[in-house]
């Protein structure tokens, strides 16, 4: 009783909601070695007799898996040291699980050089798209990016748009002129 007064409002829909909100934005793709070949890997360097004992378990599951047994697990995991990695639309690095990676552990590859004490970034959308589209995206992570190409491209934008604005004025005065 005492614990559900005490912990009773972590366990609303809101606080669940919000933790696997919290981890779909932050997760990232894992891979594992095989388990369960490591398992059967396991079983074979037995002695002899321990061996023939598990093999009279293990045979009919070996059977049934066939040729799935030395699959890798794939997945997703939260890392909250990667999760701790701001965002730049014009990364120095990237965060992934490549098909090698497999004790685990979470890989940011670098892009470029980096520099000593230079924050390490990565993109948490597609950094392909437009500017709008981009920005739209991050709204779920709940900020509004001001990271240097986003303020580039946004400059750029203003001053196509009154670039568009002066030939609209001038093609107009030159309809009034006719
Ligand atoms: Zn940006």
């Amino acid at each position: 009783m005492r614990s559900q007064a005490t912990y009773g409002a972590l366990f609303t829909p809101e606080v669940y909601g919000s933790i696997v909100g919290l981890f779909e934005l932050n997760n990232l793709c894992l891979v594992s070695d095989p388990v369960v070949e490591n398992y059967f890997l396991h079983i074979d360097e037995l002695p002899a007799a321990e061996k023939a004992a598990a093999q009279v378990t293990t045979g009919p599951l070996l059977d049934a898996l066939d040729r799935d047994y030395d699959k890798a697990c794939e997945g997703t995991a939260y890392y909250p040291l990667q999760a701790c990695v701001n965002h730049s639309c014009a990364p120095n690095a990237h965060a992934m699980k490549r098909e090698r990676d497999v004790t685990g552990s979470a890989v940011l590859l670098a892009l470029r050089p980096l520099s000593v004490g230079e924050e390490v970034t990565i993109s948490y959308v597609d950094e392909g798209m437009k500017l709008s589209a981009r920005r739209a995206e991050l709204r779920d992570y709940g900020f509004h990016c001001t990271c240097p190409r986003c303020v580039d491209d946004e400059a750029r934008k203003k001053a196509s748009k009154d670039k568009g604005k002066g030939k609209s004025k001038s093609s107009s005065s030159s309809k009034r002129a006719v």
